[in-house]
């Protein structure tokens, strides 16, 4: 792997450090190689607090969102902006910004919602794939950290965070588990479908160059 000096920095005994993980605008910048993005700060964006406003009643105060995407723009909670939790959350909106665009924004959008607000619905799909960059991630980081972490995707894929999209435990619990087994195997490559968002995540931590040829991504606020 790429990043393969940066992993062996990392001693399994402790957490990783903030400086452990790949530049925040480094990952901005390859996502943005793969098309247009905005980055918008989610409590800036009147879009986004009435996204918030109309869902609430829905939720019945269980939920609140750190991120969104939405037609090629991520929205991001400001504290989140240039660090760990963002990179994190940032490799996981990357694959709704890459299936939104793949699928288009309409389908994508009705398959998530389908039978909201409360209990199964198809968004465990499109959930999944995102939870799956985001154990990509974690592993990347070291597979014990991954294991580690293998929990609260659980609690979040499963639980109250996405109302009981899929409130299966047991049958959540195989598919992490196969996939950190998966990772271990291939060391850590993307899964079918998603090689070009790989590639470009695994060139993340070392482009330098480009970045002025790209020039800075558009941040609303
Ligand atoms: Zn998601």
């Amino acid at each position: 792997m790429s990043n393969s000096t940066d992993l062996s920095r990392i001693s399994p005994q402790r957490p990783p450090r903030e400086s452990d993980w790949p530049p925040f605008w480094k990952l901005v910048e390859a996502v943005a190689k793969l098309g247009p993005l905005r980055l918008a700060v989610l409590e800036k964006s009147r879009f986004a607090r009435a996204i918030d406003t109309l869902g609430r009643p829905f939720s019945l105060g269980l939920t609140g969102f750190d991120a969104f995407t939405w037609a090629g723009t991520v929205y991001l909670a400001e504290r989140m902006f240039g660090n760990r939790s963002g990179y994190l959350l940032l490799r996981h909106e990357a694959v709704h910004l890459t299936d939104q665009r793949r699928v288009g924004l309409v389908p994508f959008i009705l398959s998530y919602l389908i039978l909201l607000p409360f209990g199964v619905t198809s968004r465990a799909l499109w959930e999944w794939r995102g939870y799956r960059e985001t154990l990509r991630a974690y592993w990347e980081r070291g597979s014990k950290l991954a294991g580690k972490r293998a929990g609260n995707v659980l609690r979040e894929f499963a639980g109250k965070r996405y109302l009981f999209m899929w409130p299966f435990k047991g049958m959540v619990e195989r598919w992490i588990g196969r996939e950190l087994k998966r990772l271990d195997r291939t060391g850590g490559r993307a899964y079918p479908g998603m090689e070009r968002l790989g590639e470009a995540f695994a060139k993340a931590p070392q482009s330098e160059k480009g970045k002025a040829a790209l020039g800075p991504p558009t941040i609303l606020d």
